[in-house]
């Protein structure tokens, strides 16, 4: 269909089995559980519905919880209020006789917060400072007014700032993730590897064997990159709140930056919120933000995402066509091949480098290929191929269902469950079979197989074969 994944934030938009399966029709293969709202009997609901469609229409689903992790929020207004430049503020847990009051979710996390400080709400919408701090209340005064309303995150721009990488909740839905068994866990308000390891720690203790993505939303992350994205699976530029800690003009930079490095990790990256913001409302998106998904198609993400567009908006089915629409036009006319030169570090690398080289090498074959075919345990297989972004699809046959549900996110990535026996010509000739069964080729197609010494233990790609399908 198109190659650039699209990832939907699950809500109350589009809940229903019939509109998850619209979207599975129109191309989604991951599906974001923002563990910020919602009970867990409606997660646990709605991801049931999410495995019970896919399975239903045959295709592989990834099911991505975000973990809350210790974002501060505005707690239950009773109605928006409006705030204007100049006047005083309390943050506090019961209303101040005569005073504007806000409540705070986890306001014990704000105790450390220095006079002076700049706090942003709203990604930035409405900005306070504080003029003290004590006993549980936060006096600010008003520097950009606007409309607040209930649940919007608090930001604050000091990196000093102490607090956990888990916060309550944290620990509950872990263990549900691992009860649900999900996909993928994402990780808010990273700073460096050591939050990277406190999380697979309390994955490990609690028997969940998902794959990691690295929220990257804080200035500190930036500077801990490369050691964030050794430690995690994947990355999500997680543009709201990194637009609130740097100033706006940086976001593009970083964006392109971090993009780049995970492609040369072959570790997926996932561009975010507000690609198609103005469609929470409208049923047709800017000329700005259609270019901003096409850029981050451009840059050669894993995967886009929407945000409040599917999980609250107005027209969540029209945003995402929006973006399959944009990707589909694209992707038959950009070239993402060019600045594969990554630093070849092991003997698959080299092998996945020669599979691609049979179509995109110098010396290339002349036949026409129509893809590859990837035996594949843990995925990185194919994920080491896909970030050279080659023109054809890639096939990725692995025996673990939860294998094939993690490639949902990988870019260009055609997952499917097929439990292959041991390395064999007849096993061969059974891969060719199914894929022809599945529609993928056809008799006397042409493909590149790729595949290692042992079959079904993860380990060194010591084989890439042109082989006609019989
Ligand atoms: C973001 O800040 O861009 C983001 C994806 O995080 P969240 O929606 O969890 O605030």
């Amino acid at each position: 269909m198109f190659r650039t994944k699209i990832v939907v934030t699950v809500g109350p938009a589009c809940e229903s089995p019939v509109m998850i399966r619209r979207f599975l029709r129109s191309g989604v293969s991951v599906f974001r559980f923002n563990m910020k709202h919602n009970t867990q009997t409606w997660h646990s609901r709605v991801m049931g519905i999410v495995r019970q469609e896919a399975k239903e229409l045959g295709v592989p689903v990834a099911i991505l919880m975000d973990l809350q992790g210790p974002e501060i929020r505005i707690g239950q207004l009773e109605e928006k209020i409006r705030l204007t430049k100049g006047e005083e503020v309390f943050f506090g847990k019961k209303a101040q006789k005569d005073k504007k009051t806000v409540t705070v979710d986890n306001l014990k996390l704000l105790s450390s917060l220095p006079v002076g400080e700049k706090v942003f709400i709203d990604d930035g919408r409405l900005e306070m400072r504080v003029l003290e701090n004590k006993n549980g209340w936060i006096r600010v005064k008003v520097l950009k007014g606007g409309i607040l309303s209930s649940r919007k995150g608090i930001n604050f721009s000091s990196i000093q700032v102490a607090i956990p990488t888990l916060f309550a909740k944290d620990f509950e839905n872990i263990s549900m993730a691992a009860k649900e068994d999900v996909d993928f866990i994402a990780l808010s308000f990273v700073r460096d590897r050591k939050d990277i390891q406190r999380l697979k720690k309390e994955m490990a203790s609690k028997n969940l064997e998902a794959q990691i993505i690295a929220k990257i939303e804080t200035e500190k992350s930036l500077l801990h990159f490369e050691e964030i994205l050794e430690a995690t699976d994947g990355v999500m530029v997680a543009r709201g709140d990194l637009g609130v800690e740097l100033p706006l003009e940086q976001v593009p930079f970083w964006q392109k930056k971090i993009i780049r490095l995970c492609r040369e990790a072959g570790k997926p990256v996932i561009t975010a919120t507000e690609m198609l913001q103005s469609m929470v409302e409208s049923s047709r998106p800017t000329r700005a933000e259609v270019s901003d998904v096409a850029n981050a198609i451009y840059d050669g993400t894993d995967a886009l995402m929407l945000s409040a567009e599917t999980a609250t908006g107005e027209f969540p089915h029209e945003a995402v066509e929006m973006m399959a629409k944009t990707a589909r036009f694209l992707e038959d006319k950009v070239d993402f091949t060019k600045r594969n030169n990554f630093r070849l570090r092991s003997q698959s690398e080299v092998v996945v480098k020669g599979a691609y080289d049979f179509i995109h090498g110098e010396f290339r074959m002349r036949e026409p290929i129509k893809g590859f075919v990837i035996l594949t345990e843990s995925g990185r297989t194919a994920r080491l191929l896909a970030r050279m972004r080659p023109n054809l699809p890639v096939f990725a046959l692995t025996r673990s269902r939860k294998t094939r549900d993690q490639l949902a996110l990988s870019w260009g990535v055609v997952p499917f469950y097929y439990p292959f026996k041991k390395k064999s010509e007849e096993s061969i000739q059974a891969i060719l079979q199914f894929l022809k069964d599945e529609k993928m080729v056809k008799k006397d197609d042409l493909v590149v197989m790729v595949y290692g010494q042992v079959w079904g233990e993860p380990g060194l790609i010591s084989t890439a074969r042109l082989q006609p399908v019989p």
